[in-house]
């Protein structure tokens, strides 16, 4: 017999949102991990003594975690999925009639006092000290990696060729990375297989900007001063260094150096020296090491733009880059922790 689902017309319902939401639910487990009283303490200069009570920033800060851990990225969205979801209510605090504050009341808070007080920097250094004390980070050491994602950039607002400063974004960029080791692999086109000789048996000589053959010859870039200086850098971004026509064809070695050319040329990339530190990581045992467990890190690249929606930004400008960049990361910690070190059940539960 086909079944009909009646409206209840019950007066008074017996409800709890805790035996709702499954014990091992990821919020839950989250939630475990999550101890948010400092949040407090640190905004409280930031508002103000007098006046209505604000939108209880706790409750904000949950909403956030579980908008980053759920990909839910649109805050309008976030809201309605909070008001509508009893697991998200039970992680709020919100019983199952509190108030979801307004979207436009909570991109205020958000972007007004958390943005002054750094507090997303706050929480997220707050979770990275519970993965030190659950022993899922040794702080023997760090490594970096970096993956492409899409900024909401206005091009039209964009910084125009005339006021970028190459100079001084490379100094910026070389500030930020200070003594790390690059365990990056080099692509490296310039080995020969017919015979005749690769770039690896020119000696590179940097103090005097040229290389010697293995005819002890010299390659350099200019063999004459040009009125207007020349940058020499080639439209690859490489260096060109020519040994002298008179060297080659007196040559024993030409055969095996440049048979079909008058003189053999050489190029070396602009960021040749920095690809030779690379090249000379590259053999070692740690670099072994790091090559296994960096796959771990793109798999958490991926799950990050696939699974929970980051391949592009949704905030705007540097500060708004930031405060995703901060967010992501704690949600994807707190989901680590989550995983690797849930809550132990209760003795009593354990033994049924
Ligand atoms: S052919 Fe020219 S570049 Fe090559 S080994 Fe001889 S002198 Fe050196």
């Amino acid at each position: 017999m086909m079944g009909f689902q009646a409206a209840p017309a019950q007066l008074f319902y017996d409800f709890s949102l805790d035996e709702h939401v499954p014990a091992d639910h990821l919020l839950r487990r989250i939630d475990n991990h999550l101890d948010l009283d400092s949040v407090r303490v640190q905004l409280k200069p930031y508002y103000s003594s007098t006046g209505r009570p604000s939108i209880d920033p706790e409750l904000m800060m949950r909403m956030l975690i579980i908008g980053y851990s759920m990909g839910i990225r649109s805050e309008r969205r976030l809201c309605e999925e909070v008001h509508l979801n009893l697991a998200y209510r039970l992680f709020c605090r919100l019983g199952l009639d509190g108030k979801v504050p307004d979207h436009s009341s909570f991109s205020k808070n958000r972007h007004g006092r958390f943005r002054q007080s750094d507090i997303l920097r706050h929480l997220f250094e707050m979770v990275v000290e519970r993965c030190l004390t659950q022993g899922l980070v040794g702080a023997e050491g760090f490594a970096v990696d970096a993956s492409l994602i899409a900024a909401d950039a206005n091009k039209q607002r964009s910084v125009s060729g005339a006021e970028w400063n190459a100079q001084e974004a490379k100094y910026n960029a070389g500030r930020s990375v200070k003594n790390i080791a690059p365990h990056i692999p080099v692509f490296d086109k310039s080995n020969r297989t017919d015979g005749t000789f690769s770039r690896a048996d020119f000696v590179w000589d940097g103090e005097t900007d040229r290389y010697i053959c293995p005819a002890g010859k010299e390659l350099v870039q200019f063999r004459r001063t040009y009125a207007t200086p020349r940058s020499g850098i080639t439209s690859e971004g490489t260096r060109l260094y020519r040994a002298s026509k008179k060297d080659c064809d007196a040559c024993d070695l030409k055969q095996r150096c440049c048979p079909n050319a008058v003189a053999r040329k050489v190029p070396r990339d602009l960021n040749e020296d920095a690809r030779d530190v690379a090249r000379a990581i590259a053999g070692t045992p740690d670099y072994e090491c790091s090559r296994h467990r960096r796959k771990k890190v793109e798999m958490l690249f991926a799950h990050l733009k696939r699974i929970l929606r980051m391949a592009r930004l949704r905030l705007r400008g540097p500060c708004g880059a930031r405060d995703e960049f901060l967010l992501a990361a704690t949600a994807q910690n707190l989901r680590r922790l989550a995983k690797l070190r849930p809550p132990r059940l209760p003795t009593a539960a354990m033994a049924v």
